[in-house]
Parts: C-alpha cells; structure tokens; sequence
C-alpha cells in the first residue's frame, strides 16, 4: 500500500490542479477553486479512516474532538449551568471523540474493505453534494467531483502499491485489487454500503430537481394553501 505521505502529496498535487482548473476554465470564483482544491486533498485521505491509529484517522478525530464542543458552546454554556460547566462538558466530549470515537471505528471496520471501493467513492460524492448548500447544482458538482478525484486518487495508488517489483517480474501481492472493488468480503459490509448508496442517490435526484418527491409536493401544496389562507385573511 501506498503511505499516507505518498497519498497526501498526491492529493494535494491534484487539489491544486482541480482548484486552479475549475477558476481558469470553469468558471468558478477563486474561493470555490481553494475550497475544491483542499476538498480533493482531504479526499485522498478518507479511505485510510478504516485504519486504526493510522495518522489521517487520528488528525480528523482530533479536529472533530476540538471543533465539536466550540460549535456547541451556547448549548453547553446552557446545559452546565455557566462557564465551569460548559468547560467541564467541553472536555468530557473532546475525550470521548478524540479516543472513544477513534477506538469505536477502528474496531468496527476492517482495513481495506468497504471503505476502499467503488461504491464508497460515490457514498462520499454524495454526501458533499448533499451537504453543500449551493442554489447552483454546478457549485454542488464542483465539490462533490473534487472530494471524488482524492477519493479515487488513493484507491488507484493503493492498487499501484499493491504490484510488487521483485527484479525479475511483476508480481501481484496479497492486496492486489483490494482497493478499486465493488465488492468487499464482509457480506453485510456489502449490504450496507448498497443500500446507503441507494439511499443518499435517491435523495441527491431529488435535490438535483431530476426526480420529484412526494413529500415535497406534499409540503408545497401545504404551502400554497396556508398562503392562499393567509391572502383571503388580509382581504
Ligand atoms: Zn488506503
């Protein structure tokens, strides 16, 4: 397997091509091309999340352990009753995430399985394309391509790193096409990864305006009437 730095450089090479390509020729404000770029550098880590103490699931855990009780200090100023106990229940959360939340993956997922595959690179697109807010869908495509190229970046380099060069010949070695599968061997593994795919490509047509959802038309028809109730109200 490739190491994490060969990951991260290549990433990062890529990150800056992506981001200055989307400013130059697509059209994008340079702020967006900066955000792509570090979006496909971050994406040629997220594989090796799966690997327990690995460095890029230890950097992102202990970002999330910090970021977390920052985000939520209103309500943690409010559920401690003042300063002291925000800041109490502030530590309380960085321990937990930064070694619990670590611990708890690590033991959960097997290192090359699903999280190295195919249909996890199309989990990851979709859940930025989903989770960026954007009115234009080609802002929302823009992200969710840049995380995809990391993505695939690292899977190409893993499957790279996985022939071995022994001076004679090529050979494969035990990882070989353990990195860009759409299979893993874990059948629930399997099942899940489908099914949340499935899922999140269903909720990214809907978004997408290429299918209509009944909820939505539901909601709007909902809507439309308070408003209609409103108006004939005011008259
Ligand atoms: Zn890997």
């Amino acid at each position: 397997m490739a190491n994490f730095r060969g990951h991260v450089t290549t990433s990062g090479v890529l990150g800056v091509g992506y981001g200055v390509g989307a400013t130059m020729l697509g059209g994008f404000t340079p702020m967006q091309g900066a955000l792509a770029g570090c979006l496909t550098a971050v994406g040629g880590m997220l594989p090796d999340l799966d690997l327990e103490n690995s460095t890029p699931s230890r950097e992102l855990f202990a970002l999330t352990a910090a970021v977390a009780p920052l985000v939520l200090m209103p309500r943690l100023m409010h559920w401690g009753g003042g300063y002291e106990g925000a800041m109490f229940l502030a530590v309380v959360i960085y321990l937990v995430v930064r070694y619990l939340g670590a611990t708890i993956v690590g033991k959960l997922t097997v290192h090359r399985g699903m999280f190295h595959s195919i249909p996890a690179l199309f989990i990851v697109a979709e859940l930025v394309f989903l989770g960026y807010r954007s009115d234009q869908a080609s802002t929302r495509f823009l992200m969710a391509g840049a995380v995809a190229v990391g993505f695939l970046s690292h899977l190409i380099l893993d499957e790279i790193f996985s022939v071995q060069f022994t001076g004679i010949r090529f050979k494969l070695a035990k990882s070989a096409g353990s990195a860009l599968k759409f299979m893993g061997s874990n059948v629930f593994a399997n099942l899940f990864s489908y099914a949340l795919l499935c899922a999140l490509t269903y909720g990214v047509l809907i978004e997408g305006g290429w299918m209509r959802s009944p909820v939505a038309d539901e909601g709007r028809g909902l809507f439309q009437q308070v408003q209609r109730a409103a108006e004939s109200l005011r008259r």
